[in-house]
């Protein structure tokens, strides 16, 4: 098959590879009708997250049908048409029975990488490193998917592809991080970064209660997604002070909650942004927290911090002063994506939101290198693309 293969930073490559096959029987194979391509999956072309290995499968956001199913999986067929979770679960471990889905202890099979890093690790997730279980990701024409009884959604036929591809990933993350602000009436919640995740935690503000989302970022095109599409207020950070302007645009008090769609890779213009990139460039620092920072800084007292970005490593300069003084609650991780797979397919059913709103691009596989390069350097004012095999 052919399949979008990791060869290094900057270099990924449409290649040949073996088909993939049954290893378990709680295993599935699906033909992929489409997939994404994700903003993290630019952590992993940047060359952010250790652990990737030449030839490499990417990919975390994909769907498809069902061509082969392992003998102990029950509750799927031949042509069911499903949408897999980016995060691989058990769903009989200590964690997949609290809804802890992203913190399966039963999917990493190279769990001690992890655990050498974070004490304890993290499930596995599809092509994204072999830090998080070495899996190939779906920017391929066929991919297997471990534990496939409880990883999938099946999507009626009502539904398109594009509508409900992204249950895979972004919708579900952007709602956790939407959701992870405990959101009460009256409530301003104030959002770094209106990439795909960033429009759907907008969106997603709003469906969970919020009266006002202010959405921080300086590319046009995204902020004016963020505006038009989404309803939110806008603050171009190339422009304006960010803090000064959520203090007035909230009476001074500050935004209720502030969520983080940055992560990692964050660009700014301030004196402590300059510094990440500095250290981060002489391999002193893994992350440039930079949002992050402004985020803590411009919550409001008592507020919620939630954290959507990836961060992979150690974090540098971060004000836990602020953190403790304005006794602010922190939320993050990766999403348990499992947990929303059924009642944000609902949402989708009644017509609440249409995910497919945030697709800019529509690409073949073959085109994917390409998509890639567009993506990172945001030409043509690219916000999302999806793939086709
Ligand atoms: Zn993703
Ligand atoms: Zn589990």
């Amino acid at each position: 098959m052919r399949a979008l293969c990791w060869f290094g930073k900057n270099d990924v490559r449409v290649m040949n590879v073996p088909d993939p096959k049954i290893i378990n029987p709680r295993d599935a194979i699906i033909k992929i009708t489409t997939t994404a391509i994700c903003g993290s999956d630019l952590h992993l072309y940047n060359g952010y997250i250790p652990t990737m290995e030449k030839g490499d499968i990417m990919g975390h956001e994909f769907m498809g049908e069902v061509v082969e199913i392992g003998k102990e999986v029950k509750n799927l067929q031949k042509g069911d048409r499903v949408v897999v979770p980016f995060t691989i679960a058990c769903g009989n471990c200590f964690f997949c029975k609290r809804d802890l889905w992203s913190l399966c202890d039963n999917s990493n099979p190279k769990a001690k990488i992890a655990e050498a890093l974070y004490g304890f690790s993290p499930s596995g997730l599809f092509g994204y490193s072999h830090m998080t279980g070495g899996y190939a990701g779906g920017q391929a024409e066929y991919v297997r998917v471990p534990f496939a009884d409880v990883g999938h959604l099946k999507i009626p036929e009502s539904l398109s592809d594009e509508q409900t591809l992204f249950l895979s990933d972004i919708f579900p993350t952007g709602y956790m991080a939407a959701e992870n602000c405990d959101i009460q009436p009256g409530d301003t919640i104030a959002i770094w970064g209106c990439g795909p995740v960033g429009q759907f935690a907008i969106k997603s503000a709003f469906l969970l209660g919020a009266e006002r989302v202010i959405a921080i970022d300086q590319v046009p095109e995204r902020l004016q997604m963020a505006q038009v599409e989404c309803k939110a207020e806008i603050i171009d950070f190339s422009k304006v002070d960010v803090f000064e302007q959520l203090k007035e645009m909230t009476g001074g008090l500050g935004p209720d909650a502030c969520i983080d769609a940055v992560g990692l890779e964050a660009h700014g213009t301030t004196p402590d942004a300059l510094y990440d990139r500095a250290k981060a460039a002489m391999f002193l620092a893994t992350d440039r927290p930079h949002a992050l920072r402004q985020a803590i800084q411009a919550c409001r007292k008592g507020g919620t911090v939630s954290i959507p970005g990836v961060y992979g490593g150690l974090l540098d300069k971060l004000p836990m002063g602020a953190a403790f003084n304005k006794g602010l609650t922190f939320k993050m991780g990766q999403t348990h994506v499992h947990r929303y797979l059924k009642p944000l397919l609902s949402r989708i059913e009644k017509g609440e939101i249409d995910p497919s709103f945030v697709i800019t691009h529509r690409l073949s596989l073959n085109d994917a290198p390409d998509g890639y390069e567009v993506f990172k350097k945001k030409q043509d004012t690219c916000i999302k693309i999806v793939l086709k095999p």
